[in-house]
C-alpha cells in the first residue's frame, strides 16, 4: 500500500483522492485554506449565503457517474433541481430572451427570433449530441499523454471539426446576432473566445440545451462537502490548514511534503493546486515548464466578482442572468490580445435566493455578479468601485427596478483574491484555456517527466477548465498512476 500526498481539497484533488484511496493507497490530502473545495469557496454572512467561485451545475452525468464509481448517488450527497428558465440573457432595456428547461421550448424560442433556425438548431444539436457522446467515450477521460490515445475510426471522422471554430460553427447556421450570442456563449466555460475555440466543442451546446442547468441545494460549495463527505467515508485522511511549502527527496524521487509545521512521508504525491505554482515549489532543474511557457499559454479569465445582499426581491431577473447587452468582440480583445480593463464589459449576474431559500432571509435576496477580465490585471478598490457602479447602473436600467438602494451587504473578489487564496497563476480564475493548441496531449502533463513520483491534477492540466472536467481530471490521474505505478 503506498502512501499517498493530495495537494490541494478542489474538485479535481477530491475526486483523485476518492479514487486513489479506493484503488487501495492510503491518502493523506493537505489543503492550504480551512476550508475544502478550493475555488468553490462560500461566503456566508448577515443570512446570506453566497458561492463565491463556480455557480453553473452542468453536466449532470458526469457528477452522477462520480458518485456511482463508489456506489453511490448524486442524492446520497446533496440534493438538485432542474432550473426553468435555465438562464435569461439580456439585449438591451427590457429585451431579454429566457432558455427553457427543455430543447422543444427553445427550438420554438429560436423560430420565433429567427424564421427557420429551429429546423437549424436541430440540425446543429444533432452534430453536438454526436459530438458528446463521442467526448465522453473516447476523449475527456484519457490522459493525454500522446494524440494517438485519442485516434479511433469515430474520432478521425470528427478531425475537421477541430480546425473549424465554434463561431464559424455557429455563423454559418444561425444568423440572427442574439442567437448567435446564445449559441457561443457556452465556450465562456471553457475559458477561450468562441473564434479560437474548435467547433467540436460545440458538444457544450448539447450540454446546454439538452441536459440542463441544475442547481444544487446551498449551491455549489454543497457539491464540494459531498465529495470530502466521500473521501473521509473512503477512509482519506483530510486536513485543513496545511500549506505545502516544499518537499524531501532522494535523487529526483519526492520522498516527503512539506508544510510549515509537519513532514508527511510520501510514496507519491497528486498536486490539484494550480500546476505552476506546484512546479513553482521545485527545485528549478526539476520544472518541467519555464516562465515563458506559462506567459505564453492562453490563460482562462480571472474575474471580478461582488457578493451583494439586498432587503428586498428583485423582479424581472432570473437565477442565472446574462448581460449581453455590448460587444462581446471588444471585451473578449480586453481579455485575449490586448490585456486592459474593458470598456464596456459584459457580466453575469445570479441570484440563487430566487429557487433556493436557504440563501437569504426572507423577502431578501442574495446576488453575485461576474466581470470576466484579463488575468493579471492591476486589481484596485478604485477598480473595483468603478465596475461596481457600472454593473449596478446597467442592472437597473436594463432590468427596470432601483437595486442600490437596497444593498445590505456588500464583498468583492479580484485578482488579488485569486493569488492570495488559490496561488492561481496571475490570478486566473479557471485554469487554462480548452484552444486547439491547448487540447488534450498539447496541455500540461499529469505525469512529471522530470520528478519520478510527482502527478498533477486539474482545471490546468487534462481535460481542462471547469466542475466536471475537474472530476473527471482526478478520475484519469488515478487511473495513470495504476498503470504507471503496478507495471
Ligand atoms: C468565479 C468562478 C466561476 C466559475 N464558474 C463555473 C461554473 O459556473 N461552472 C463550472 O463548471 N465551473 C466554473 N468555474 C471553474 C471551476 O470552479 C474550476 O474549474 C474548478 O473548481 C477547479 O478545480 P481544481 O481542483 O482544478 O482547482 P482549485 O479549486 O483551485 O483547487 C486547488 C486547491 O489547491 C489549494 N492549494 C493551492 N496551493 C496549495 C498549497 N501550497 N498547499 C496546499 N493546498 C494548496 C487551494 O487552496 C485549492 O483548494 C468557475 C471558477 C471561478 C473561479
Amino acid at each position: 500500500m503506498s502512501k499517498v500526498i493530495v495537494i490541494g481539497s478542489g474538485f479535481s484533488s477530491l475526486s483523485a483522492a476518492c479514487y486513489l484511496q479506493q484503488a487501495g493507497h492510503q491518502v493523506t490530502l493537505l489543503e492550504k485554506n480551512n476550508y475544502f473545495g478550493g475555488r468553490a469557496q462560500q461566503l456566508k454572512k448577515d443570512g446570506f449565503t453566497f458561492d463565491m467561485g463556480p455557480t453553473f451545475y452542468w453536466m449532470p452525468d458526469v457528477f452522477e457517474s462520480f458518485f456511482n464509481d463508489f456506489g453511490k448517488n448524486v442524492s446520497d450527497y446533496y440534493q438538485i433541481e432542474k432550473l426553468n428558465p435555465a438562464y435569461e440573457v439580456y439585449f438591451g432595456e427590457q429585451d431579454s430572451i429566457c432558455l427553457a428547461d427543455n430543447f422543444e421550448a427553445i427550438v420554438q424560442t429560436f423560430e420565433a427570433t429567427e424564421p427557420g433556425a429551429g429546423a437549424k438548431l436541430r440540425k446543429f444539436i444533432k452534430n453536438a449530441e454526436d459530438n458528446y457522446d463521442l467526448a465522453i467515450k473516447d476523449l475527456v477521460y484519457q490522459p493525454g499523454e500522446n494524440p494517438l490515445e485519442i485516434v479511433t475510426m469515430d474520432t478521425m471522422k470528427k478531425l475537421p471539426l477541430f480546425f473549424g471554430t465554434i463561431a464559424g460553427m455557429v455563423r454559418k447556421s444561425i444568423k440572427h446576432p442574439k442567437l448567435q450570442k446564445i449559441l457561443e456563449f457556452p465556450v465562456l466555460f471553457l475559458g477561450a473566445k468562441p473564434t479560437t475555440t474548435p467547433s467540436f466543442y460545440n458538444f457544450m451546446n448539447y450540454a446546454d440545451f439538452c441536459l440542463g442547468t441544475w442547481h444544487p441545494k446551498g449551491g455549489m460549495y454543497s457539491v464540494a462537502q459531498g465529495m470530502a463527505q466521500l473521501a473521509r467515508e473512503q477512509g482519506v485522511e483530510m486536513l485543513t490548514d496545511q500549506e505545502v511549502t516544499g518537499f524531501e527527496w532522494s535523487g529526483s524521487q519526492i520522498t516527503a511534503v512539506n508544510t510549515k509545521d509537519v513532514q508527511y512521508q510520501a510514496d507519491l504525491v497528486v498536486s490539484g493546486a494550480d500546476y505552476h505554482h506546484t512546479e513553482s515549489l521545485l527545485p528549478k532543474s526539476y520544472r518541467k515548464y519555464s516562465e515563458s511557457y506559462w506567459d505564453k499559454k492562453t490563460f482562462a479569465p480571472s474575474a471580478l466578482l461582488f457578493y451583494i445582499g439586498l432587503d428586498k426581491k428583485l423582479v424581472n431577473l432570473n437565477h442565472h442572468t446574462l448581460f449581453f447587452d455590448t460587444d462581446f468582440d471588444e471585451h473578449a480583445a480586453t481579455i485575449y490580445d490586448t490585456p486592459d480593463w474593458p470598456e464596456k464589459p459584459l457580466f453575469y449576474a445570479s441570484f440563487p435566493s430566487m429557487t433556493d431559500d436557504s440563501v437569504a432571509p426572507d423577502g431578501k435576496e442574495a446576488c453575485i455578479f461576474l466581470m470576466p477580465i484579463a488575468p493579471g490585471l492591476k486589481d484596485t478598490e478604485e477598480m473595483r468601485e468603478r465596475y461596481f457602479d457600472i454593473i449596478m447602473e446597467r442592472l437597473e436600467r436594463l432590468s427596470g427596478q432601483e437595486v442600490r438602494s437596497s444593498i445590505v451587504f456588500k464583498q468583492s473578489y479580484c485578482v488579488n483574491d485569486f493569488v492570495e487564496d488559490y496561488h492561481s497563476y496571475k490570478g486566473n480564475a479557471y485554469g487554462l484555456a480548452n484552444t486547439l493548441l491547448q487540447t488534450h496531449f498539447l496541455r500540461p502533463k499529469l505525469k512529471s517527466k522530470k520528478v519520478k513520483n510527482l502527478y498533477f491534477t486539474g482545471q490546468l492540466t487534462v481535460p481542462g477548465p471547469g466542475v466536471p472536467p475537474s472530476l473527471i481530471s482526478g478520475k484519469i490521474v488515478s487511473e495513470l498512476i495504476t498503470k504507471h505505478e503496478t507495471h
